[in-house]
């Protein structure tokens, strides 16, 4: 058995290495924790996430549709811009009247069997769907206090603690026997495999000892997973599945129950509530600069209303946080003297004059002109 495990170790590391790195679309962000204290968010691309036992993963995203009283902006299938930004060019309105068929198809909403719009989640796309039915078969009246009331519990920042704390028992036992069975594995085993610590710990009790361990964190996640996803079949499923066909996952099996447990909540509120101060005095600036933007990108009145809205609700988070608006929007201070235009999203400075930032396409600000002293009569 001894030589088996030998050659079967190299790879149980690659398998358990692979399944650390994940891929993010233009609209979606992760906040990762190598503790489940700290959080940071990243952005699109290949990301290294769930390194730990003790590691949280979050997946949230922008989603490529809005809902007014008058019907649906959809942009399905578009390209972003760099900053994973949507043109307002390519969204196109749907009214209510015109909505025949919408229905879900795994993780992606269908609209007219021709707009597809991506979610975070299975459980994410049928609560959309239902909200999108929902307006539809609702009075023109009633629509607006129904848009207020969901955007309104997807900032809901007690919601969100309320459902850390729900799960932090379950989760505190998880991360102990999975932190356990790490230990064991990553480093008790391979000393037992090729070190002289064999003498003095046997192999078969060792394996033992992990296959208990394992089926006893089986359990628990089969537990979690049930109790946490209910109406969400597929998360269920593949968390299930992807630490049964590679035990290995199991050993960070808290990043799979986290990904998708907040999928309900907006990014705003979520940064709020995970973010250090200062990474999330970063992302509001920036969604908060994308709104303005956004706000005059299409000129109806629903479209407007709906984004000062969601302004307001972004302004609330920024109240919870003790964090002053004027101060969060202010000119940075000037690091070379000699620029003078700076982009209000990555903050580069530019000292030619020129309309948009190269990065990230943001029409660029003046830095103030110094001011003059006082000169008194
Ligand atoms: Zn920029």
């Amino acid at each position: 058995m001894q030589h088996v495990i030998e050659v079967l170790f190299p790879y149980l590391i690659l398998l358990y290495a692979c399944d650390c790195i994940t891929y993010l679309g233009a609209n979606q962000f992760l906040l990762t924790s190598w503790f489940g204290k700290k959080f940071q968010i990243k952005r699109s691309g290949f990301r290294l996430a769930g390194l730990l036992p003790t590691s949280q993963v979050i997946v949230t995203q922008r989603l490529t549709f809005h809902c007014t009283p008058e019907g649906v902006y959809v942009a399905s299938n578009q390209p972003a811009n760099k900053i994973g930004i949507t043109s307002a060019g390519n969204f196109e309105f749907i009214a209510y009247e015109d909505l025949n068929c919408i229905e879900v198809e795994g993780k992606n909403i269908k609209i007219n069997e021709i707009h597809t719009i991506r979610t975070p989640s299975s459980e994410n796309a049928k609560y959309q769907t239902d909200m999108i039915m929902e307006l539809k078969d609702s009075r023109r009246s009633v629509r607006t206090d129904k848009i207020a009331a969901w955007l309104q519990a997807s900032f809901d920042l007690k919601a969100i603690e309320q459902t850390r704390f729900s799960h932090s028992r379950v989760f505190s036992i998880i991360r102990f026997l999975s932190s356990y069975l790490f230990l064991v594995v990553f480093l008790v085993l391979p000393a037992v495999l090729y070190t002289d610590l064999s003498k003095y710990a046997k192999l078969d009790v060792l394996v033992v000892c992990i296959a208990l361990s394992y089926i006893l964190l089986l359990a628990t996640t089969v537990f979690t997973v049930r109790r946490s996803y209910r109406s969400d079949k597929d998360t269920r499923m593949y968390t299930l599945l992807s630490v049964i066909f590679s035990p290995v996952n199991a050993l960070h099996v808290i990043g799979y129950l986290t990904r998708n447990l907040y999928s309900r909540f907006h990014s705003l509120a979520l940064a709020a509530s995970f973010l250090p101060a200062n990474a999330f005095k970063d992302f509001i600036r920036k969604e908060l600069l994308l709104m303005e933007q956004r706000m005059d990108d299409i000129e109806r009145k629903d479209w407007r209303e709906l984004w000062k809205l969601k302004r307001e609700l972004a302004y609330d988070l920024l109240k919870a946080r003790n964090i002053n608006l004027d101060e969060l929007l202010a000119a940075p201070v000037r690091q070379d003297q000699s620029a003078l235009l700076y982009c209000p999203y990555c903050l580069t400075e530019y000292s030619k004059k020129r309309h948009s930032c190269i990065d990230c396409d943001m029409a660029l600000r003046e830095f103030e002109a110094d001011r003059q002293p006082m000169v008194s009569d």
